[in-house]
């Protein structure tokens, strides 16, 4: 099926031709190691994997991007990549990826990916969730296929991974990085619920509110919002650490005690509740916002939205409202902070409302200073 020729070509018979290929990896071989073998795998991986991608290319239909649903989940974690993709579904797959008798079985997947282009067997289906979550699986092979630099040095090391991992596929340090990604993935879809599609954004999650409200996770990560969102569903979640100016999980379950009976620490089902019933309700969630008192206090939001549409003023609040330093409850009032704490007004800046509500949370309310002027 594959040879190298003395040029240090290397060749693959695929079903319409051969395909050669000259760019490889330049490391000696060292007979006798370890690496030696793992090195013969990449290579082979290298032309193996470019000859699949050809061959899928040629014995499939025509592709389509990926959709606005689609997109507007999975570009929160993969950027622009989203745009690129290309997905065929109803796919005929490779049963296995082969080259220089080293094969990976692959009957078993329900889709595979060659970089930007992704390959499902189902029919394309509108508003599937699951569909979304495998797609976030496969999109994470093609962010690696990216960071690799293509097709060529993406085989390799997907081949040589392999066999590094005893050649199991689920043990493949490539693919236990997109199953990881796939499940903390599903458990954020399960935190953005129907009731979050009207948002503009996630109403329970802000990377940069995340990361300036907790020193330690400034201290780790600096701005980098990718690594705030997989702290959150790593940890964050569970550790009950506030994520959002609107949304504080621990202030939610201490001020509705029969959240509290219900669900005691379980702050993935807290969310869940405020996102599916506890806005729509008018629950207070948070010392900072208050989404009641928020619509009661504005006339300008009671005529736009209705004095009961919750969701739009929690919309409103998280998109205007905060930058505009309106006041989300009766606790604090950004701008009375910020005019009173002079020493704030000059590290975050004087009109920084929502720097106001961070430092009130992180440092302000633990030493005493006064959320409002009564
Ligand atoms: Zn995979």
């Amino acid at each position: 099926m594959l040879w190298s020729s003395p040029a240090q070509a290397v060749c693959v018979d695929t079903p319409f031709g051969e395909l050669c290929h000259q760019d490889l990896d330049p490391t000696p071989h060292i007979p006798g190691s370890a690496d030696f073998a793992e090195q013969a795998w990449g290579e082979a991986g290298s032309a193996a994997y470019q000859a699949a991608a050809n061959w899928m290319r040629a014995n499939n239909g025509s592709s389509q991007s990926l959709d606005a649903l689609q997109k507007q989940y999975l570009r929160p974690h993969f950027g622009d990549l989203v745009d690129r993709a290309a997905v065929v579904y109803n796919a005929n797959l490779m049963d296995e990826l082969s080259a220089l008798g080293y094969r990976i079985p692959m009957n078993q997947s329900a889709a595979q990916t060659y970089c930007d282009r992704i390959y499902i067997d189902d029919p394309y289906q509108q508003g599937d969730l699951g569909q979304i979550i495998l797609l976030a699986h496969e999109l994470t092979h093609s962010r690696q296929c990216q960071d690799y630099g293509g097709a060529g040095t993406f085989g390799f090391h997907y081949f040589r991974e392999y066999k590094r991992a005893g050649q199991s596929y689920e043990n493949n340090r490539l693919e236990r990085e997109a199953f990881a990604f796939e499940e903390q993935f599903s458990a954020w879809l399960d935190t953005q619920s129907v009731a979050t599609s009207s948002f503009s954004s996630s109403p329970v999650f802000d990377p940069d509110f995340y990361l300036m409200s907790y020193g330690d996770l400034r201290n780790a990560f600096g701005t980098n919002q990718g690594a705030a969102r997989n702290h959150w569903l790593t940890y964050g979640i569970q550790e009950g650490r506030r994520s959002s100016p609107a949304f504080d999980v621990q202030y939610y379950l201490s001020f509705y005690p029969d959240l509290q009976n219900a669900f005691s620490n379980d702050y993935t089902a807290a969310i869940n509740h405020w996102l599916t019933y506890g806005i729509q309700e008018g629950r207070r969630s948070s010392i900072v916002f208050d989404v009641q008192y928020y619509l009661n206090r504005y006339s300008d939001l009671q005529s736009a939205f209705g004095a009961q549409n919750y969701s739009a003023a929690v919309d409103h609040w998280l998109t205007y409202g905060v930058s505009e330093g309106r006041q989300g409850s009766p606790d604090f009032d950004p701008s009375f902070y910020l005019s009173n704490n002079p020493d704030v007004a000059r590290v975050y800046g004087a009109s920084n409302y929502k720097g106001a509500i961070e430092h009130y949370l992180e440092f302000g309310r633990a030493e005493g200073r006064r959320g409002t002027a009564q």
